[in-house]
């Protein structure tokens, strides 16, 4: 079995937020700001995967996603 690859953004800014988007996995508009450390940023509402641009290739591998080149 593999483990279905979450939903994910990468993103270039360090402040990020998240609604949801539409339907049923939508959530009051949150924002978060991405770990410096490790990259990125999980929403405590629908587990979206916020991964900033130059942390891209090293987190989403760790995800399950493939890279784009
Ligand atoms: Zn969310």
């Amino acid at each position: 079995m593999s483990v279905p690859v979450p939903e994910y953004e990468v993103v270039t800014t360090w402040r990020v937020h998240c609604d949801g988007g539409e339907g049923a996995l939508g959530h009051p508009r949150v924002y978060y700001s991405v770990d410096r450390d490790d990259g990125h940023v999980e929403c405590g509402y629908c587990d979206k995967l916020f991964v900033h641009d130059s942390f891209a290739a090293e987190v989403l591998p760790k995800f399950g996603i493939a890279v784009k080149s």
